[in-house]
């Protein structure tokens, strides 16, 4: 048993070593198995988050008039949905001066108050990388549990969880932050990283069977256990079960470079908030029936770059476990 495990552990440094000629990672994190037992992400995981992550102060605009972000308009569209059978508002958190327009489809079971809730207990830095929150019907994002695109994250009404969302959250973030002598200057990139490759394989397993299907997923589906080990009590220590070691380079790496944006803190206020996308009439005409010009939405902080990934890539997660 001893030598087996030897042989994983060796595995991927051989397949990186063979790889390190043209000093790229392989280009996939499959070379470790998913940790056994897996994770409980719907379970002790999504608790974890749910009784220490507390809601953030909030009230709730509802949007009238035909008023939508474009972003939330594509994809309507792309789904074939129309105007009418969305709810459209800003919510305004008590720790930032700027709302985050959601929106969601009306005959989804979580109302907006428990969708200004649920994303106001995730942490204000990784809440900052998202533009806008979609809320879908599961046949509209066949075989996901979300996306996030764009710093805009779709996701369903059946996955409408925190553990979730740290997964989308975490995309956005290593699509946004640099890590000095890590990642290309003034870009994100962590996940694509030499650095972020040869952590894994210092490991034993990945963190879940998604986490083995491209580096991106494996960053972002190792958010979800680092944001649990920072915010529950004892942190992993809890998930013994599981033994977490096999996966400890991965989570520590993660946690390394981005704590302060996933540690959640009292007097935060927001400071690089993602630009919402413009605001637009749809269809084009006000509520008075007069054709309307679009107008944009001003946030008064310092705008952010787009990602390193926001141009080409959509990430889909697998419907929730
Ligand atoms: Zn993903």
């Amino acid at each position: 048993m001893r030598f087996s495990v030897l042989i994983l552990g060796l595995l991927p440094l051989l397949a990186f070593a063979a790889d390190d000629g043209d000093g790229k990672a392989p280009s996939k994190p499959d070379t470790l198995p998913a940790i056994q037992p897996p994770f409980d992400f719907n379970g002790i995981i999504e608790k974890g988050l749910m009784d220490n992550l507390h809601p953030t102060p909030s009230h709730i605009k509802y949007l009238t008039g035909n008023k939508m972000p474009t972003d939330c308009m594509a994809h309507a569209k792309e789904k074939n949905h129309g105007p009418d059978e969305f709810e459209v508002f800003e919510v305004y958190y008590e720790d930032c001066h700027v709302p985050w327009v959601m929106c969601r489809l009306k005959d989804t079971h979580v109302n907006a108050t428990t969708m200004a809730d649920t994303f106001g207990r995730m942490p204000l830095g990784m809440r900052e990388f998202v533009k806008h929150v979609i809320l879908f019907k599961p046949k509209d994002l066949p075989g996901a549990a979300a996306w996030d695109a764009g710093d805009v994250i779709a996701i369903s009404e059946d996955s409408f969880r925190l553990y979730v969302l740290a997964h989308e959250m975490s995309h956005s973030i290593d699509a946004h932050i640099e890590v000095p002598g890590v990642t290309p200057s003034g870009k994100g990139g962590l996940s694509s990283s030499k650095r972020w490759a040869e952590q894994y394989a210092l490991d034993n397993a990945t963190v879940s069977d998604y986490a083995r299907t491209l580096w991106a997923e494996n960053l972002a589906e190792t958010g979800i256990i680092a944001l649990y080990n920072i915010v529950v009590p004892n942190g992993v220590a809890n998930l013994q079960h599981n033994s977490p070691r096999q996966v400890f380079h991965q989570y520590a790496t993660y946690t390394t470079y981005y704590r302060d944006i996933i540690t959640p803190g009292k007097n935060q206020t927001c400071k690089q908030r993602v630009p919402d996308s413009k605001m637009v009439y749809w269809p084009d005409i006000a509520s008075d029936g007069v054709p309307t010009e679009t107008r944009t939405k001003k946030v008064g902080i310092t705008l952010m770059e787009p990602g390193a990934f926001d141009e080409n890539v959509t990430f889909v997660q697998p419907p929730a476990r």
